[in-house]
């Protein structure tokens, strides 16, 4: 009986050779989450299937499951993004964008948000509207909020108020009052993170604006940098994990 061939939606996370002619790819799927597949050819020249190996490729793929891996049979390649490989800068943020989603996704579990993300902040740095480094915050922000990590940037997390000062408190997820902090945290374990008043704006808007307005806004350079030291100390608070690419951003 011959193997079914299954359609998933995904974009190339990763490539690697494999043997002469061959390719092994991560690909992030809205259906199975991230799953390796094999692209047989893939180096050969004149392949049909050399295109759908490369990495940030985004289309429908038709695979064939195999005992520990897949294969891909054919893909419908809907968006081949030839900026990111042309851009060094680009392809570093997208490098490291493509390990973020890596590293939060798995196989099988679907990843239809994670997919979106990565989709679009691609497409943003190809358009060049917003900074590289502004749609890195942006992209980190909401694939926090994917998820379920977001912070609470509206009101007191305690009391409710939406006044005066706030600071975030990372121990406890978000903003906390003078008030709520001083009966609540001990000073010497957890200080508090100042934002001006147009970072928080900034972070209300990435927050909650739908994707497909949200890679075009600005910010002076002083929030930008404001914004990315504390997307530091956010990732730091909450993800103990050192990020390969990182190091040529
Ligand atoms: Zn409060």
């Amino acid at each position: 009986m011959a193997a079914e061939l299954i359609e998933v939606t995904g974009m190339v996370l990763a490539a690697s050779p494999v043997k002469e002619y061959d390719k092994r790819i991560e690909l992030l799927t809205r259906e199975r989450g991230r799953i390796s597949a094999f692209v047989t050819g893939a180096r050969r020249v004149n392949s049909k299937v050399s295109a759908c190996a490369i990495p940030f490729t985004f289309g429908t793929y038709y695979l064939y499951e195999g005992r520990s891996s897949y294969n891909v049979q054919s893909a419908h390649i809907q968006k081949f993004f030839s900026e990111i490989a042309d851009d060094f800068d680009i392809l570093c943020y997208a490098s490291y964008f493509a390990e973020l989603a890596r590293y939060f996704t798995r196989e099988n579990v679907e990843a239809p948000q994670e997919l979106l993300l990565l989709y679009v902040a691609c497409s943003a740095m190809t358009r060049g509207q917003v900074s590289l480094p502004l749609v890195r915050i942006i992209y980190e922000m909401r694939m926090m909020q994917i998820q379920g990590e977001a912070l609470e940037l509206f009101h007191c997390l305690d009391c409710g108020k939406e006044e005066g000062e706030l600071k975030v408190y990372f121990s406890r997820g978000g903003f906390l009052c003078r008030d709520c902090a001083a009966r609540s945290v001990r000073p010497e374990r957890e200080k508090g993170y100042s934002l001006s008043g147009d970072a928080v704006y900034a972070l209300q808007f990435i927050l909650t604006t739908s994707l497909s307005k949200l890679f075009s806004f600005r910010v002076s350079d002083t929030v930008e940098k404001e914004l990315a030291d504390f997307m530091k100390h956010y990732f730091e608070h909450y993800l103990h994990h050192t990020f390969q690419s990182l190091a040529f951003l």
